[in-house]
C-alpha cells in the first residue's frame, strides 16, 4: 500500500514505523492513503450510493404526492436529498479532478449516511 505525507506529499510503499516522514522530517499520525485507483473504486460506489438514495426519494416524492400523504414523516425524509446531491456531486468533482488528487484518508470508504465519515 502507497501512504503519502500530509505535510509535503512524499510517497513510499512503507509506512514509516514511527510514523516520521523522512523527506521533511514531520511526525504525523495522519498518513494518507495514496492509491487512485482505490480513490476512485470508493467514490464509484458512494455515487451508486448516492443515485439509488436519490431514486427511492424521489419515489417517495411521488407516492407522497399522488396519496396527499400528510404524513410529515415522509416529507422529512426529501430533506436527505440535500446530502445525496452534495455528496455525489462531490465525488463526481473528485473523480475528474485526478491531477488534485493528494492521496486519501482511511475514512474516506464510509459514505456521508453511514455517520462516521463526513461529505
Ligand atoms: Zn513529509
Amino acid at each position: 500500500m502507497t501512504v503519502c505525507c500530509p505535510d509535503c506529499g512524499f510517497t513510499t510503499d512503507n509506512l514509516p514505523p514511527t510514523h516520521k516522514c523522512p523527506e521533511c522530517g514531520e511526525f504525523s499520525h495522519d498518513w494518507l492513503i495514496y492509491d487512485w485507483e482505490e480513490f476512485v473504486a470508493i467514490k464509484r460506489r458512494h455515487i451508486k450510493y448516492n443515485v439509488a438514495i436519490l431514486g427511492a426519494l424521489l419515489i417517495n416524492v411521488l407516492l407522497a404526492l399522488a396519496l396527499q400523504s400528510s404524513n410529515a414523516f415522509q416529507w422529512f425524509l426529501t430533506l436527505l436529498a440535500i446530502p445525496a446531491i452534495i455528496s455525489w456531486l462531490r465525488c463526481r468533482r473528485q473523480l475528474r479532478a485526478r491531477s488534485a488528487y493528494k492521496g486519501h484518508e482511511a475514512g474516506v470508504v464510509f459514505p456521508w449516511f453511514s455517520g462516521l465519515g463526513g461529505l
